[in-house]
């Protein structure tokens, strides 16, 4: 059998490491979650590309995501409309109009920040000689079409919440849903941000999870409160502690263009809180402006009240690129096993890149068919890594530091007794395991 571990010693400390960031962003370059892009150039302007590890995570935040707001529930619908996008949504939407950062230079290095979150002073040369701010719009522009024309400008979705809105009509008629009832969406939004920063916190291009929930008018202060709860709880339901989670109201000044009450979902960084979420109530202001702009009604008809209304729209709206960051910098943690330090993710089994671990003791030529017969049972009801080198010890600790919550251990007693060691990545208590009985157990320990 496979030698027990020592027990884990508890967690590192309440708080985290002064240098997390730098340990997470490491760690997530190291074991291939996230590699800055175009590395082998120098890299490109703050874009990121998710690696075997990190594309998996992320797909695992999506799926989470999807699995509560829709999945789960018979009162929203799923949608996936286009990234490229007409110029008219973006007119009506207003976004062309204000959907602006103010923007200054400073005179002394030319450097360009965004005047909001600087204050009077560059944070890059410490001179108070900056421009005047001016709006610049963070829509990234191109054209449809071999000609660049007036007639043929496109823009990349800010967001995707625009594409539930041009499509309200037909979901209505497809579905047959009636309000209150929700359309949601998971997909990549595009900003020409002027200062992306903070790793995959604030990026030019990034993925977005949003839904639009369409409410009866006199409905909506309550839904909002609905979902201001659902939505705090999905995060802590996945593992992030409530000491590093609050919503915070937003003041009426600090309100977009279309919303009369939004409140943030909001993590607490390293370099602070800032926000995973919003959930705003958006009114009837989007329906309103595509319904005046292409001039097709967009309401619903209630038959059994006879009663014709423009819904009201509750809008929680996330980032899957930046939850999936918060997630890591909540999992990350160092112990100790037997006086050695490790490190360890403790990440949600629904959000781990794998869940389990095949390990054959060693490379030997009959633990290693068994190993991957044991695999090939286990591949069908959970995301497994299959790792034969370097010493047990060493396996356990690779998988803890990418939060695999379990290995199994194929050692030499499996030839005879037919069963594994499962071991616990959390207690690295160790079980023994009939392997006829292993997918039924695995699939026992990974439900919530
Ligand atoms: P900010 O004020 O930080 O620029 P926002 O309030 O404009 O963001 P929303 O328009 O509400 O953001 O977008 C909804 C969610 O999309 C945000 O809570 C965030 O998780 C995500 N998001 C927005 N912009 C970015 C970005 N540049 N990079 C990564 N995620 C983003």
């Amino acid at each position: 059998m496979t030698a027990p571990e020592p027990a884990a010693t508890a967690g590192s400390a309440p708080d985290q490491p002064a240098d997390l960031m730098e340990r997470v962003v490491n760690l997530c370059k190291r074991r291939g979650f996230i590699f800055p892009s175009a590395e082998i150039y120098g890299g490109f302007r703050s874009t990121y590309d998710y690696g075997p590890l990190g594309v998996l995570m992320l797909r695992n935040v999506k799926d989470a995501w999807w699995r509560a707001m829709v999945q789960c529930r018979d009162d929203v619908v799923g949608l996936d409309a286009a990234i490229l996008s007409s110029p008219k949504i973006w007119e009506a939407s207003g976004h062309l109009a204000n959907f602006t950062d103010p923007l200054v230079d400073c005179r002394s290095c030319h450097e360009r920040w965004r005047a909001d979150k600087i204050g009077d002073t560059c944070p890059n040369c410490g001179s108070t000689d900056l421009t005047e701010p001016r709006a610049f719009n963070l829509m990234f522009k191109t054209y449809a079409g071999p000609v660049e024309s007036d007639a043929t400008v496109a823009y990349l979705r800010p967001e995707t919440a625009q594409g539930m809105f041009v499509n309200f009509a037909n979901v209505l008629q497809t579905t047959r849903k009636k309000p209150p009832f929700g359309i949601a969406q998971v997909g990549k939004s595009f900003r020409n941000e002027i200062t992306p920063q903070n790793f995959v916190f604030r990026t030019r291009e990034f993925e977005q999870m949003e839904m639009e929930y369409f409410v009866p008018p006199a409905d909506s202060g309550r839904w909002f409160e609905y979902w201001l709860e659902e939505r705090f709880n999905w995060y802590r339901g996945l593992g992030i502690p409530e000491d590093r989670l609050r919503l915070r109201h937003h003041d009426p000044d600090e309100l977009s263009h279309y919303s009369t009450g939004t409140a943030d979902v909001e993590f607490r960084f390293p370099w602070g809180w800032d926000e995973l979420e919003g959930i705003a109530n958006r009114t009837d202001f989007d329906l309103r402006a595509h319904a005046t702009s292409s001039g097709e009604r967009l309401e619903y008809f209630d038959q059994a009240t006879g009663e014709r209304y423009v819904p009201h729209v509750i809008e929680p709206a996330a980032g899957a690129t930046r939850t999936m960051m918060a997630f890591l910098l909540a999992a990350y943690d160092e112990d100790e096993i037997g006086g050695e330090r490790r490190t360890v993710l403790r990440l949600d089994p629904r959000l781990a890149p794998y869940q389990v671990a095949v390990l054959p003791l060693s490379k030997n030529d009959r633990l290693v068919p068994l190993s991957r017969r044991v695999l090939e049972q286990l591949q069908p009801i959970a995301m497994c890594d299959f790792d034969v080198t370097q010493s047990i010890g060493r396996r356990y600790r690779r998988q803890d530091e990418v939060g695999t919550p379990l290995c199994v251990t194929v050692d030499f007693d499996s030839l005879d007794d037919e069963a594994v060691t499962i071991r616990d990545r959390d207690t690295t208590e160790q079980q023994r395991v009939p392997i006829d009985s292993l997918v039924a157990d695995i699939a026992g320990r990974l439900r919530r």
